[in-house]
């Protein structure tokens, strides 16, 4: 291992939370022992809890309809001040801040709900509330803040005062171990000074307040630096605004480069102590990024609306093109897909509600990974299915007369969902570090050739011990645990449960093939990640779909409809699942790699 990708792996495994309870729902699919009552029944919002986003949700939907025009904000590049201010008013900056500070006080899963909402309409105020309240500032003074950094910050946040993350720099993208901002700590000890350049910080050229991570001094005697979070003003002596950044969608997003000149940050805008910062950084990621999905799910119902009317209504070839099968089965998989965006979502808020500690690490990365992967194929092929209008922009639409579906809009914002809040390949990697998490603890101290021979004899006893019972039950089928399913959908629950024991079975075999080298092959890691997802994705169907149909809200249509949507997503997912499961056997896996070296040198 290069000194680079150490240093880089020491920091990431220092800024780990231990996982509490030996992980959840998410983290048990890869041993082949998913605890189905962790995801079954649906964790329910109760009534109070539901009337309450309810009446948020309505207020907040009438403003959108009356007030804003999302292609007006794409097409100008800005968010006319009217609007902030009437978001301002509603509360919509500070929607999970407590009342006692001046917030709405809503929960995660009302806070998700409002995110589909803003994700179905516009793109823009999504990015600018969500990075605001998911990872600004608000985000981690809840999370690791002092009562005194809340009172003092977070009533200017709920108010309205725009807040930002800035951790991105030139070069620390994925890897924050390259960090070049420091703190330098004062002598006195009253503040620090902060010097650097963010890159790509978005709501940085608006904002008043700012989560800043940075390198502080490491311990006396020679400690290495390491990374610590401050709340900065954005109005401070030093602080200046390089650049507004600018993208293919997004448009109005105030992004930019800020430079830190000499800042003085008082000491008591550090966050949870020196050194802590990695850690305030990746929790925060960690709830904040559940906001991505709950976008993506809203875009993604929207784009089923738009798909199907236009699939039922365009006429060619003597028939609807959502009659002709190539159409149809877009039409299905953006229904089915949409659904399971929404369930993975509503389940994991639902867990942050129960416990707003609970380790939802897993749960928000699969979210995350596979509901902006999967929202981007529903974009694409809702474009399709459009055709030549999907590719025209909504106002030139508007000017032959055509209804303005801004699919071009959508398809263009909703790129960068697989790259910012932790790119499809490090989640991946995060992920792959869990599943395998449960192993290196059973068995990591046999491998360790740091470790004395004796202490690794015994490690490895502790092991065959260990595997000696779990191996064979993964050969055996479980019955039983299914009573909160429904019985439509017990059979894919079921199936479901299968392949999490082939997953943990095949995982296994892969570890005693490649040992520890198989934490560089990434592609294979990311099959088995990809499975555990599509899994995830199966298992929370399931349930949100038993759930809504215990509730008995729907007519016969609507529940034959919801079955035969759930089914036919299980089935295709097992179809993903099986592709996968063959590709980890046969695959060009060392042929890529050797290409790819040969194109670098
Ligand atoms: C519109 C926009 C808004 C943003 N807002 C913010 C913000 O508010 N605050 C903030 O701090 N940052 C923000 N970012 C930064 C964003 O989070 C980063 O772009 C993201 O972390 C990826 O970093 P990078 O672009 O430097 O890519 P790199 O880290 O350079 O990665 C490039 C590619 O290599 C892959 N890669 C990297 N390392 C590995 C590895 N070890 N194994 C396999 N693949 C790897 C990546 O997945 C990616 O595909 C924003 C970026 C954009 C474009």
């Amino acid at each position: 291992m290069s000194p680079g990708e150490r240093a880089a792996l020491e920091l990431a495994e220092a800024a780990r939370e231990p996982a509490g309870g030996g992980g959840g729902f998410a983290a048990s699919l890869f041993m082949g022992r998913p605890r189905l009552s962790r995801v079954s029944p649906l964790p329910r919002q109760t009534l109070e809890d539901r009337d309450q986003g309810d009446a948020f949700l309505e207020r907040l939907g009438r403003f959108m309809d009356a007030e804003v025009d999302p292609d007006a904000i794409d097409r100008d590049g800005e968010i006319p001040e009217r609007v902030i201010a009437g978001l301002s008013r509603l509360g919509a900056f500070g929607i999970k801040i407590p009342a006692r500070y001046g917030g709405l006080g809503l929960s995660q899963t009302n806070y998700s709900r409002a995110a589909m909402l803003l994700g179905s309409r516009c793109a823009n105020l999504t990015a600018l509330l969500s990075a605001h309240q998911s990872i600004g500032v608000p985000q981690p003074l809840l999370t690791f803040g002092t009562d005194e950094q809340r009172r003092r910050f977070l009533p200017r946040c709920a108010g309205g005062d725009i807040s930002a993350f800035a951790l991105t720099e030139p070069g620390v993208g994925s890897d924050p171990a390259k960090m070049e901002t420091v703190a330098t700590p004062s002598p006195d000890g009253t503040h620090y000074v902060l010097d650097g350049e963010k890159l790509w910080c978005t709501n940085g050229t608006k904002a008043g307040l700012a989560v800043v991570m940075a390198k502080t001094p490491g311990a006396p005697g020679g400690g290495a630096p390491k990374i610590s979070a401050f709340v900065v003003e954005m109005d401070a002596p030093g602080v200046e605004v390089v650049q507004r950044c600018r993208f293919m969608g997004l448009r109005a997003l105030y992004n930019g480069v800020i430079r830190f000149d000499r800042v003085r940050v008082p000491a008591e805008n550090l966050i949870l102590g020196e050194g802590r910062g990695l850690k305030v950084a990746l929790t925060t990621l960690n709830t904040g990024r559940i906001t991505l999905p709950a976008a993506c799910a809203g875009m993604a119902k929207r784009c089923l609306e738009w798909a199907t009317s236009w699939a039922g209504e365009r006429v060619q070839w003597g028939a609807p093109i959502g009659r002709h099968d190539a159409v149809a089965q877009k039409l299905a998989g953006i229904a089915a897909d949409a659904f399971a965006i929404e369930s993975m979502t509503l389940y994991t808020s639902a867990l942050v509600d129960r416990d707003k500690r609970a380790d939802v690490r897993v749960e928000a990365a699969f979210a995350k990974l596979w509901g902006s992967e999967a929202a981007w194929r529903i974009v694409n092929e809702t474009m399709q299915i459009r055709g030549g209008r999907g590719y025209e922009t909504a106002a030139s639409l508007a000017a032959r007369g055509e209804a303005p579906v801004p699919v071009e809009r959508f398809l263009r914002d909703s790129r960068i969902n697989t790259i910012f809040e932790g790119s499809s390949e490090i989640m991946r990697l995060f992920i792959a570090r869990e599943a395998l998490d449960p192993h290196l603890k059973v068995a990591g101290a046999a491998l360790n050739t740091q470790l004395s021979t004796t202490a690794r004899l015994r490690a490895a006893l502790r092991a065959a011990r260990f595997y000696a019972l779990w191996y064979p039950g993964l050969w055996i089928p479980r019955a039983g645990g299914l009573a909160a399913t429904h019985p439509a959908l017990r059979k894919d629950m079921r199936k479901a449960r299968a392949l999490s024991r082939k997953l943990a079975r095949r995982q296994f075999h892969a570890m005693l093939r490649h040992g520890p080298k198989l934490e560089k092959r990434q592609i294979l890691l990311g099959r088995f990640v990809d499975i555990g997802a599509e899994l995830f994705a199966m298992t929370t169907s399931v349930s949100h779909a038993s759930h809504l149909l215990e509730a008995g809200d729907l007519d016969p249509g609507g529940i034959n409809s919801l079955v035969s949507k759930v089914q036919y997503f299980c089935k295709t997912s097992r179809g993903r699942v099986a592709g996968l499961f063959a590709a980890t056997r046969r695959n060009a896996d060392r042929e890529g790699y050797r290409l790819a070296a040969s194109l670098l040198k």
